[in-house]
């Protein structure tokens, strides 16, 4: 998993050229974590890792993991910091992880961070891991996440109020029911808003005082979003000097 400092770098055009290394994208829930990090996973040619996909398949494969962070999961708190870096760990000992990975919502405490900073950088001469922050305001979270359904067979993600499908909770691309996650309901928002700002706040303060963070506008469109967080990696890659005040901030 060893990544040389020296294959990744910055072209004139400010575009990220070699291998990406180690990028968290950090955002509270609803911010759009997954479909950038879908996206640029597949840009970059990396694998997208979500400690939340993982733990759904643990969940519904009944696993001991699983089973031990269904009700944590329901409830909107936090799976305990041991399991999920175990569950880490387990996922970067894969090969498809040489060039880079993105990582979707981990870390999420201090602890985690902590772990990953040593679990990684490990070997020396490594890239080191780098975080964009994905920002978005409270009501238009709450939307997206209320309003967030998918598609059991393709996985297709809709919104009833911004990205309806065609025909009334139905799948345009196979006719399939469309399901809600458990935790997408109003009561878990508000709780899973609580843990990100009281748990998941000093993971940003951490990597900001280190010089390896910035924020995005999460509020534009997809596309637009995804031209910043490139930009903000590329930044975070290169030389750093360019990168203002405001690209800084929370
Ligand atoms: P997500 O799909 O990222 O919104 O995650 C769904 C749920 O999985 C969260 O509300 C937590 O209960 C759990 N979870 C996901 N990632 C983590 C993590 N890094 N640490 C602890 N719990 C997590």
């Amino acid at each position: 998993m060893a990544l040389a400092v020296a294959d990744a770098h910055v072209d004139v055009s400010g575009s990220l050229k070699g291998k990406p290394g180690p990028i968290l994208l950090l955002g509270a829930p609803g911010a759009g974590k997954g479909t950038q990090a879908k996206d640029l996973a597949a840009k970059w040619e990396i694998p997208q890792i979500s400690t939340g996909d993982l733990l759904r398949t643990n969940r519904d494969h009944g696993t001991p993991l699983g089973m031990k962070a269904k009700q944590i999961m329901d409830e909107g708190k936090l799976v305990p910091d041991d399991l999920v870096n175990e569950m880490v760990a387990e996922r970067l000992k894969q090969p498809d992880t040489a060039n880079g990975y993105i990582l979707d919502g981990y870390p999420r405490t201090l602890g985690q961070a902590k772990w990953l900073d040593e679990h990684v950088g490990a070997d020396a001469g490594v890239l080191p891991v780098i975080a964009v922050s994905i920002q978005v305001g409270y009501n238009e979270l709450l939307r997206r996440i209320t309003g967030r359904r998918n598609c059991p067979v393709c996985g297709t993600i809709y919104n009833i109020y911004l990205q309806p499908p065609k025909v009334d909770e139905k799948c345009d691309l196979d006719g399939t029911p469309l399901v809600r996650r458990s935790d997408d309901t109003e009561e878990v928002f508000r709780e899973r808003m609580r843990t990100y700002d009281s748990q998941t706040a000093p993971v940003v303060e951490h990597y900001r005082a280190q010089g390896r963070f910035e924020a995005v506008d999460g509020s534009k469109p997809v596309n637009a979003v995804a031209a910043e967080v490139e930009a903000a990696v590329a930044r975070l890659r290169g030389s750093g000097t360019e990168k203002t005040e405001k690209q800084n901030r929370v």
